[in-house]
């Protein structure tokens, strides 16, 4: 077992992975008050929106504004999701800074979701691999494989495939990969056995791990992943979101557990945990009606644990 990496990066995932999978639409306002907040607090890596075609999602309808303004935070490193080609040009036209290309190791989630299989999605990654070098910017490009651990509709999905996949996308030029337990079926020994196999093909271009708190496992698979050296993690405030093709799901592991959890074993992360908590309460309130997650916000520290510990 390696060593515990000393300081965590924390992706808020909530602006997008969080907000595409509830009804109600934030104001662009809000959201903008979301990502200063989340910035004053620490962040440094927020997925800020999709583009996406606004009828499919028109909670993400306002993704380009959202951009615009993390743009304007110095040292931000925002991140869009793009389905395909098309949304990487958008993305490439706002130079963002990252965008997030998701690829499904399950061929039903992926008909379901993209309405390709995973070799035509492939096949499209090699395409926005060559749009992003003709364009001149330095846009990273991250290949995030979802349902890398099993699926709603297909069941089970083989880590064969998953290598194969990861391997087949670095071919393709991608900068990063990230794996992620869309669905909330990993447990802490698959998430060993899987980042140790990838990690052999992908190296350090596996640069995070993505878990859903779907059945409570969340917290205790980041650690799995932590224990081979993974040192960034998605995560949504209040824990926001699900899938649209997980009935029941919840979402990503909440930010402010996660860093909790973080700082209680002595990692860095950058966070200020009042004000994640604060901006938890502003979360919650403009998504009054749906449904929130995590604990650490009903709770509080415990007596043990020092303030400094806290800001660390
Ligand atoms: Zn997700």
């Amino acid at each position: 077992m390696a060593a515990l990496p000393r300081r965590v990066v924390v992706r808020e995932v909530g602006l997008r992975d969080g907000l595409q999978s509830v009804a109600t639409i934030v104001p662009t306002a809000a959201k903008i008050e979301w990502i200063r907040d989340a910035y004053a607090a620490g962040q440094r890596e927020i997925e800020v929106g999709s583009f996406v075609p606004p009828r499919l999602l028109p909670q993400l309808a306002d993704t380009a504004d959202v951009l615009a303004f993390a743009q304007t935070l110095p040292g931000l490193r925002a991140t869009v999701l793009v389905p395909n080609l098309k949304g990487a040009q958008r993305a490439l036209e706002a130079n963002a800074e990252m965008m997030l290309l998701p690829l499904s190791a399950s061929h039903a989630h992926s008909l379901a979701n993209l309405r390709k299989a995973p070799d035509d999605v492939l096949a499209e990654i090699a395409n926005i691999r060559a749009e992003r070098d003709a364009s001149g910017r330095r846009t990273q490009i991250e290949v995030g494989i979802s349902t890398a651990f099993g699926c709603t509709i297909q069941g089970e999905v083989k880590p064969e495939e998953v290598v194969r996949l990861v391997q087949a996308a670095l071919d393709a030029g991608v900068d990063a990969v990230s794996l992620a337990d869309t669905v909330g079926y990993a447990d802490p020994a698959m998430v060993s056995r899987l980042f140790e196999r990838v990690l052999k093909v992908a190296g350090d271009r596996l640069v995070c791990g993505h878990f859903h708190d779907t059945r409570g496992l969340g917290l205790a698979n980041v650690y799995a992943a932590l224990q081979l050296g993974i040192s960034r993690f998605d995560a949504c405030t209040a824990g926001i979101g699900g899938c649209p093709h997980a009935p029941g799901a919840s979402g990503n592991v909440a930010t402010e557990d996660l860093t909790y959890m973080l700082h209680s074993m002595g990692i860095e992360t950058g966070l200020d945990f009042d004000r994640l908590l604060a901006l938890r309460a502003k979360v919650a309130h403009w998504l009054q009606g749906e449904a929130t997650h995590g604990t650490i916000w009903k709770t509080g520290l415990p007596r043990t644990m020092k303030k400094e510990v806290a800001h660390a």
